[in-house]
């Protein structure tokens, strides 16, 4: 199969960016200092940056004060979701915008984010070890997770699903055998789900699930699995040669990773979510609106 030049250039520069800790402040800032929300510049903004913030019994907070600004953990390698321009320094997609709106209900705009590429296998100890205050990235609420890390939300849900190239002859889960070889990323939920419950398929996995897509591409695996709403976005930037397939066959809650026992900031961005009206839904138009996804915002689990 034919391989596409955009898709080899994001699995090479996430890559080569994961290797980086990567400071860069995405979309600019208007004059007045406030955020954009996120657009890229020029746009009205989404949300407005909150003045006098005080998170009491914040543990994240009070470092966040402290160093003036906040460190936020991202994927950078899905577009639509977590996605970095290399080439225009544009950080784009849902969870990205996610991340803003609760900088920016905590008084930070753009101007005072870093944001810091971290794989699915490096997040809770991320986490764990204060190198981000919060992360927000593709990140399934489990259990297990749990018991390192807490988790504010759901802000969103998808399921996993399975992405192709578009001559395959697999059409769903069902179609999974030992001779297709699928691809997920590593400390993924979706490769631990074929693990256990397809124990005869073959898995390959990677760091970044744009490593799948070129391992796809090139031949190497049948199938990249992991949520749906991230293959969405790789088969939109290659029609030519992917597509996605079936139904999603688990549920995949999104949360905002925290540190465990910040129930102060937990309950911040639970409010923010609940409290929030319109701008998840105006984040959900800008970033997948096009996309086919059709989601409603859920119920905060405030546990
Ligand atoms: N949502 C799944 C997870 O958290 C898959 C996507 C990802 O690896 O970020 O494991």
């Amino acid at each position: 199969m034919r391989r596409t030049r955009g898709l080899a250039a994001i699995g090479i520069a996430a890559a080569a960016l994961l290797a980086l800790t990567a400071c860069n402040s995405g979309s600019p800032t208007s004059p007045g200092g406030e955020a954009t929300g996120g657009s890229g510049g020029g746009d009205k903004p989404l949300f407005e940056v909150a003045k006098d913030v005080k998170v009491d019994g914040s543990p994240t907070f009070d470092r966040i004060t402290k160093n003036g600004k906040i460190t936020i953990g991202v994927k950078e390698d899905q577009p639509n979701l977590g996605y970095l321009d290399v080439t225009t320094n544009q950080r784009t997609g849902f969870d990205v915008d996610i991340a803003r709106w609760i900088a920016a209900s905590l008084g930070y705009d753009e101007s005072k984010i870093t944001f810091k590429p971290i794989a699915s296998a490096n997040r809770e100890q991320a986490i764990v070890n204060g190198d981000i205050d919060y992360y927000v990235g593709t990140y399934s609420i489990t259990d297990k997770r749990k018991e390192q890390i807490d988790f504010a939300g759901p802000y969103f849900v998808t399921g996993q699903g399975l992405l192709v190239a578009k001559d395959s002859p697999i059409k769903s889960e069902k179609d999974l055998n030992e001779k297709t070889t699928v691809c997920s990323a590593t400390g993924s939920t979706p490769i631990q789900n074929i693990r256990t419950n397809y124990p005869n398929v073959p898995t390959k996995e990677f760091d970044l699930y744009s490593a799948c897509v070129e391992e796809l591409l090139n031949g190497g695996v049948q199938a990249v699995t992991t949520d749906q709403a991230i293959l969405i976005g790789y088969a939109a930037k290659d029609p030519d040669n992917l597509k996605v397939v079936g139904e999603p066959f688990t549920v995949e809650k999104y949360g905002v990773g925290l540190a465990k026992g910040d129930t102060a900031l937990r309950t911040h961005i639970n409010d923010l979510f609940t409290k929030g009206g319109t701008t998840w839904k105006a984040i959900f138009d800008k970033n997948l609106g096009s996309s086919g996804i059709k989601v409603e915002q859920p119920a905060v689990d405030a546990y």
